[in-house]
């Protein structure tokens, strides 16, 4: 009896019930699941986020600046637009003509009087607009300040001849020293004042890019008004497409046609580069059927003619920026020789509207066709 049971004990260990082998398969099944789990949950930790577009805009420097990032995380995105902010709102205190802390307004107190010190950004500024000047035959001119000042766009206030007459002869960027181991600037004559207006958004929208790039982006635009800087590319691997404004068409009046606002009168693939626009309609009024804009001749003291807008390509924002002014008071066909002698691409609409563009641009930018 007792072997007999032994044998069936055995029998048992051998062929274990039906029941403890689903138990068995279970765990097994079990183990799987979690080790799938954990293999899923580690390859997701370290494969990269799928890269976005995060984009905020903010009122600087009197306009709307948009900073655009292509990051893997919301927070790490937000967090280099924010710093890219603040680098610009520093750039403001510093540059602003009307606020009597800047620096800017400093060197204006001090017209004739001493020389003021400076941070490397103000000598900095400072001395590309020299170059621009010297570039433009002071078409561009740094120390329009006292007739601009003379100017109230919102208010439709323009001045009259004798006034011009006054403050034209404060009018030279030859009589802004700058002494650079001193990092000190001066201006020789009481009476004269800078307006870094022509110049600050690119300026500032090159400082906003490099300010990205040390947050550790690799691609973004920044936007300040019409002064726009682009690098990397979005995150379908296309670049940057920045749309060129037509100066004929006010901007109360767009419609959007085409997947396009109908005052986009062509589009450019920006790479590593800056675009600016100055044009004849940012600010401006018209009183007797005349059209008094903000670029200003620095030799009349008058808006300039012969131009709607000028577009200007190159890498440096700061460049974009003071040519694209410069430009547009040279009018046309000198602009034009201009931009070519200095190796940047431009579109020009002159004041009949037909559109010039430098030989190199071709199959840059894309021109929209009129139906
Ligand atoms: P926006 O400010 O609309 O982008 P611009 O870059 O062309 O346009 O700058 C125009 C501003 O530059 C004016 O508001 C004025 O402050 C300043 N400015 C006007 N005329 C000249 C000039 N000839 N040279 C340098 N700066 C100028
Ligand atoms: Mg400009």
């Amino acid at each position: 009896m007792i072997r007999k049971f032994k044998v069936q004990s055995s029998k048992f260990k051998v062929h274990p019930p039906r029941r403890t082998k689903f138990k068995v398969q279970k765990k097994f099944y079990y183990s799987l699941l979690l080790i799938t789990y954990c293999l899923v949950t580690l390859f997701c930790a370290c494969a990269p986020h799928k890269e976005k577009i995060y984009r905020k805009s903010k009122i600087l420097m009197d306009t709307v600046v948009t900073v655009t990032v292509v990051s893997n995380s919301g927070n790490g995105g937000g967090k280099a637009i924010d710093a890219t902010f603040k680098e610009m709102e520093r750039l403001e205190k510093l540059f602003n003509f009307f606020s009597t802390e800047s620096e800017v307004s400093r060197i204006n107190k001090y017209a004739g009087i001493s020389q003021v010190r400076v941070s490397p950004d103000t000598l900095d500024i400072l001395e590309k607009a020299l170059f621009v000047s010297e570039k433009t035959g002071g078409a561009f001119d740094v120390t329009i300040g006292p007739v601009i000042s003379l100017y109230d766009f919102r208010k439709k206030i323009k001045p009259d001849e004798s006034e011009i007459k006054k403050k034209l002869p404060f009018v030279n960027y030859r009589d802004l020293a700058i002494d650079r181991n001193r990092s000190a600037v001066f201006l020789k004559r009481k009476g004269m004042l800078i307006d870094i207006g022509g110049i600050s958004k690119g300026y500032a929208a090159d400082k906003a890019v490099e300010t990205l790039k040390r947050c550790g982006i690799n691609s973004g635009l920044v936007s300040v008004a019409g002064d726009i800087k682009a690098f990397g590319l979005k995150p379908d691997g296309t670049p940057w497409k920045i749309g060129i404004r037509n100066p004929g068409i006010p901007s109360d009046s767009v419609l959007v046609s085409g997947g396009l606002p109908d005052d986009i009168m062509a589009t450019l693939d920006l790479r590593d580069g800056a675009v600016s626009t100055s044009g004849d309609y940012e600010r401006f009024f018209i009183l007797d059927g005349k059209r008094y804009h903000h670029i200003l001749s620095p030799k009349t003291g008058r808006s300039a003619k012969g131009c709607r807008s000028v577009s200007v390509i190159t890498k440096e924002g700061v460049f974009t920026d003071a040519f694209a002014t410069g430009v547009f008071v040279l009018g046309p066909e000198e602009g034009m020789k201009l931009l070519e002698k200095m190796g940047f691409d431009g579109v020009i609409v002159d004041s009949q509207g037909k559109v010039l563009v430098t030989p190199n641009i071709r199959g840059k930018v894309e021109f929209r066709k009129v139906a």
